[in-house]
């Protein structure tokens, strides 16, 4: 199928577009490069735009005569989105319906689209996709508005549609083509990874009193190769008027504390570390319940280990240092 890939210059667009390509797909990727790089553009003809363009869209789907669409260009920080709800609501929520409006035009209604765990707030169970959705911060709560739009839009207009429910994202390609590279980062591998290697003096681990084993937050971090993979299974199960969503995670936490064991076991240097105030907006465990994708997607991760995706995230930092 040919496929646009919004967002595809980015940290989990790009992985995507490798693996599209490599299940005999035809990626093109939309970005308007303000996150995302143009060196990880590497499948596919690359467009330079934004998806609140809702005209060059409509025409980039028609030029292009794609097929599906796969939706990663957003804003996804936390923290920013509570100082900036505006940006994240013009972006994520205006952006993903001009993009919808496009495929209106262009008439393509396959849509795939990069959800979040950030729109279920705070749950202290796994999380399975019948769990009530309550989002703690505006970078959720534009997710879940889209995930709305979405069942809208496939009863009224039958477009087809899986939201896939990413944990926390996190590795690097195996084959040491692409990778997460954020500026500023804010993300707590990649810190704790520039923290070993020397390129920061220490980490702040934020909020140490949680309700949890060593007052840390706890998440659920799956590969992002893995992640990738999800999509190319979801083009599979995409029924017209229907919406469907699926969690996606290794069903294991890992403490902040944990994480930076594991980062200094693994690259065999120290993390130091600091004690610092909670992150606002940050719920104190995440984790999924990821049965659905398992059985529905026939969804399995090939890289299940935290330290796997810690290796594969040092190594492509030192190929690019
Ligand atoms: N975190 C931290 N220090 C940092 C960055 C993140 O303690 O420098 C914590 C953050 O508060 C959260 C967890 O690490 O509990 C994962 O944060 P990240 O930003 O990587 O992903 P998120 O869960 O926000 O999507």
């Amino acid at each position: 199928m040919r496929i646009l890939v919004t967002g595809g210059a980015g940290f989990i667009g790009s992985h995507a577009c490798k693996a599209l390509a490599e299940a005999g797909h035809e990626p093109v990727v939309l970005d308007n490069l303000r996150t995302g790089h143009r060196w990880a553009v590497r499948f596919g003809p690359f467009v330079h735009g934004d998806i609140l363009e809702t005209e060059r869209v409509a025409s980039a789907l028609r030029e292009h005569r794609i097929e599906a669409v796969m939706h990663f260009a957003a804003l996804a920080y936390v923290g920013e989105s509570i100082a900036r709800p505006d940006l994240y609501y013009r972006t994520n929520v205006a952006g993903s319906l001009s993009l919808l409006e496009a495929m209106r035009l262009a008439d393509v209604s396959r849509f795939v689209f990069s959800s979040t765990c950030a729109t279920f707030g705070n749950i202290d169970h796994p999380i399975a996709e019948s769990d009530g959705q309550s989002p703690i911060n505006p970078y959720g709560a534009s997710k879940l508005m889209v995930e709305r739009l979405l069942q809208d839009y496939a009863a009224a207009f039958g477009i087809a549609s899986v939201a896939l429910r990413y944990f926390n994202a996190a590795g690097a390609d195996p084959e040491g083509e692409l990778g997460e590279v954020h500026e500023p980062e804010t993300h707590l591998l990649p810190i704790a990874l520039q923290v070993a290697a020397g390129l920061r003096p220490q980490l702040d681990v934020m909020g140490t009193d949680y309700a949890t084993a060593d007052g840390t937050c706890v998440r659920d971090y799956i590969h992002v190769s893995d992640l990738a993979d999800a999509h190319v299974a979801a083009l599979r199960v995409l029924e017209p008027g229907r919406f469907q969503a699926f969690n996606l995670g290794n069903g294991n936490g890992f403490s902040v504390r944990q994480v930076v064991d594991r980062v200094a076991a693994v690259t065999g240097r120290e993390v130091a570390w600091q004690a610092a105030p909670r992150r606002a907006g940050d719920p104190p465990s995440l984790v999924a319940d990821a049965s659905a994708a398992r059985d529905r997607l026939g969804w399995l991760p090939c890289y299940p280990a935290l330290d796997d995706m810690i290796a594969h995230a040092w190594s492509f930092m030192n190929s690019r240092a």
